[in-house]
């Protein structure tokens, strides 16, 4: 890394234009929406009658496809492929590495010497991709190494374009031979079942024979940050590990908040427009963008569907912003704080539950029977979120999200949930059995009659500060980091949510026989109110007085990853997993490994990228300047100037440079201490935490001191000041 190509960057970017996409349609967006997706359509037009009739329903239903069915299924789908340009397909999955994997297979088969295109059931529905690579936390030794994979036909399989070729993505769930989940993939279908499961067992109760299936539904809005590419790679830090290890405070940061909705610049806008492209290709349905806060930040959120579907949709959306960036001369960085001191990015999950009829259980609804169902929900999750928000909490713990969880733009990171004036006020009266206006109405809050008040969507009823907030029809799950994969929050929100609907319902039936439904329905829901009162809070999350305030409530306030993670496996939530099939126990503690070791191994990357830069970086350029600051005193020393003042500044820069050499070796001694460690992932993380983050931290205030006195044209790095404002 030389100043000189620094300098070069610079004048680089500023003769950089919009790059016109070269995947603009020629057709309108209603019929480029879904080209590359093998779908209803497609299905209907190539499959015969039952067979598009049995796909749909285990589409529907999740359940595994009929091996008789599966090569009828396995044509349609090669022919539509190899129509559109595919020479090959994959099996698209999500190990517990956080992204996506695949392996791609040819559709060539030989016959008489000739090569022939062909694609059978037994390929489409199940892969035995070598698992010896991928995470495990412990459970390889029981499976020796080998998985499988097997189709998802609730997600359905697409087509990725190249200028060169298509390849047919169909996505799957990844087990180990023996049956245990090796992917974030599986317990998202497990929970997903139990959520229907216990959802129509309730809304039964209710008095509802109609619904016949529910399912979770998801719209996560993404945020990411853009930097041009002639900058990003002269940043070591930000391509190692995603963010910047050092780097001065800006003149102008987000002070002026005048990037948040401001005029997208047109380098920008002209690679969201082809992102978006792209992704309707995809049959993601991506429907907003907008600049961020910060300088340099943008969002990017789709219409909701249903869960399953979406997961794999964010994953597809990280890949395309990605993949898209490098052809518009940008790098698009998801890392949940690239930048300290301005804000850092999230990916707020939109959660809810549908049902086959057309209807959202978050929906308070105008009759008093939906009026009923809702509240009943709300309880329900209301509990759900009070009695696990130690494992909702473990669904966001990651290195990344650390910088952000607490800070002060993010949730806190303690759970809590934002109900709104006038859902609160409904529960205040449930709670003390009055009227809603208890001082003027003498009527006692009942459920089943209209007794909800309409509620407002607009966005100023809405509370940013909170980490679960309600926002009209759904709940908004804010605080998971916009590099996760949102397939484990969804798998806990689910179980939680399940496990508290059987609870209700168990209630309800207890109750039954002796008070008829609605004074049951009354009491249980009155009853969790009662018992889960403490999670509400509508208040400033940012503040110190609620940290306080949680405190004495007796709220888990786990600071940061490595104290959230164990209670992955804590008794209650692994019995919690084992009782809706979500996870085994040694499932469940493999995962908390997994945990442990990813963010042990993100701070040993960020250890040892910050050691090399500062060693063979910014040290030699901070002695360079030292060296030439001294020359140039010796020189006005020997024709007898006064230079006492000058010498004050070269002896503090010195001090600075001595005071970084120390820091080298003290970052230097306790990143080897990490690294040679050998105790469990708990202890190996709480090492990486307390000793290694520390000293980096330490290390980079006396870089960023340097940087500000240092001559401008010899230091390195790309600043701050240049990263974040020149696109
Ligand atoms: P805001 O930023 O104000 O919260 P956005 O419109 O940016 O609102 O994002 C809201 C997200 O919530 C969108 O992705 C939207 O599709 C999603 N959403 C709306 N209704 C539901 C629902 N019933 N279930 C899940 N997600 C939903
Ligand atoms: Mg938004």
């Amino acid at each position: 890394m030389s100043s000189a190509a620094r300098l070069a960057a610079i004048q680089l970017i500023a003769r950089k234009f919009p790059v016109v996409a070269d995947n603009r349609p020629d057709t309108q967006v209603p019929d480029l929406f879904g080209v590359n997706v093998f779908g209803i359509d497609q299905m209907r037009s190539r499959l015969s009658e039952s067979a598009y009739r049995a796909l749909r329903s285990c589409m529907e239903h999740g359940q595994e496809l009929d091996p008789a069915l599966a090569d009828q299924v396995a044509t349609a789908m090669k022919e539509w492929a190899v129509e559109r340009g595919a020479t090959h397909f994959t099996h698209w999955f999500q190990p517990m590495t956080g992204s996506t994997a695949e392996k791609h297979d040819s559709f060539a088969h030989l016959e008489g010497g000739k090569l022939l295109l062909d694609f059978s059931g037994k390929a489409l529905i199940k892969g035995e991709p070598d698992a010896s690579s991928f995470p495990s936390g412990g459970l390889r030794a029981t499976f020796e190494a080998r998985g499988y994979t097997a189709w998802d036909p609730t997600s359905p399989a697409f087509l990725r374009e190249t200028a060169n070729g298509s390849t047919l993505c169909i996505p799957t769930a990844f087990c180990s031979w023996t049956g245990e989940a090796l992917d974030e993939k599986t317990p998202l279908l497990r929970s997903s079942e139990a959520l229907n499961r216990e959802a129509v067992r309730l809304l039964r109760l209710l008095g509802d024979q109609r619904v016949q299936f529910v399912y979770p539904t998801l719209g996560c809005e993404q945020e990411y940050f853009l930097i041009d590419r002639d900058f990003w790679v002269l940043r070591p830090d930000l391509v190692a590990t995603g963010r910047t290890l050092f780097g001065a405070k800006p003149p102008k940061g987000q002070e002026l908040e005048d990037h948040y909705f401001g005029s997208i610049a047109p380098r920008v806008l002209a690679y969201m427009q082809e992102v978006e492209i792209e992704l309707w290709r995809l049959g993601v349905p991506v429907k907003t963008r907008h600049n961020e806060v910060a300088p340099s930040q943008y969002e990017l959120a789709p219409i909701f569907e249903r869960t399953t579907v979406a997961v794999d949709h964010n994953m597809l959306t990280m890949e395309v912003l990605k993949q898209v960036a490098q052809k518009h001369g940008f790098q698009c960085l998801l890392h949940e704080k690239p930048y300290a001191g301005i804000n850092g990015s999230g990916k707020h999950n939109n959660w809810s539950m549908a049902t086959d009829t057309g209807e959202n259980l978050l929906e308070p609804g105008r009759s008093p029977a939906e009026n009923m169902r809702f509240v009943v929900v709300l309880a329900a999750i209301v509990r759900a979120v009070d009695s696990y928000a130690d494992l909702l909490r473990v669904t966001i713990a990651h290195a990344g999200n650390d910088h952000r969880l607490g800070a002060n733009e993010a949730p806190p990171a303690i759970l809590s949930i934002y109900l709104g004036e006038q859902l609160t006020e409904v529960v205040d009266a449930l709670i003390a059995g009055t009227g809603r206006n208890s001082t003027k109405k003498k009527d006692t809050m009942r459920l089943g009659v209209g007794v909800l008040p309409p509620l407002p969507r607009d966005a100023t009823d809405r509370n940013r500060t909170s980490p679960f907030a309600f926002t009209g029809n759904k709940f908004e799950f804010r605080a998971v980091g916009s590099s996760q994969a949102c397939a484990k929050p969804n798998a806990v929100l689910n179980t939680i949510v399940a496990d508290s609907l059987a609870y209700v319902a168990g209630e309800v039936e207890r109750l039954l026989p002796h008070k008829g439904l609605e004074a049951a329905v009354n009491e249980v829901v009155v009853d969790l109110f009662k018992k889960h009162q403490r999670i509400l809070f509508n208040g400033n999350g940012y503040s110190a007085e609620w940290h306080a305030e949680a405190a004495r409530r007796g709220l888990p306030n786990f600071r940061n990853a490595v104290d959230a993670i164990g209670h992955f496996a804590a008794p209650k939530n692994v019995a919690l997993f084992e009782r809706f099939g979500v996870l085994s126990a040694v499932e469940a503690e493999s995962r908390m490994n997994i945990m442990y070791e990813a963010y042990s191994k993100a701070i040993a990357i960020e250890g040892q990228s910050a050691l090399s830069i500062a060693r063979t970086i910014l040290l030699p350029a901070a002695q360079r300047s030292q060296f030439a600051v001294a020359q140039s005193l010796g020189a006005a020393k020997s024709v007898g100037l006064d230079v006492a003042v000058q010498e004050r500044r070269l002896r503090d820069m010195t001090a600075r440079i001595e005071a970084f050499v120390l820091a080298i070796d003290e970052l230097t001694a306790v990143f080897e201490h990490a690294e040679q460690h050998a105790g469990p992932p708990h202890e190996h993380a709480v090492i990486y935490r307390d000793r290694v983050v520390p000293a980096m931290q330490k290390l980079r205030e006396i870089a960023d001191g340097l940087e500000t006195m240092v001559d401008d044209a010899g230091w390195p790095l790309p600043k701050y000041r240049e990263m974040l404002f020149l696109q």
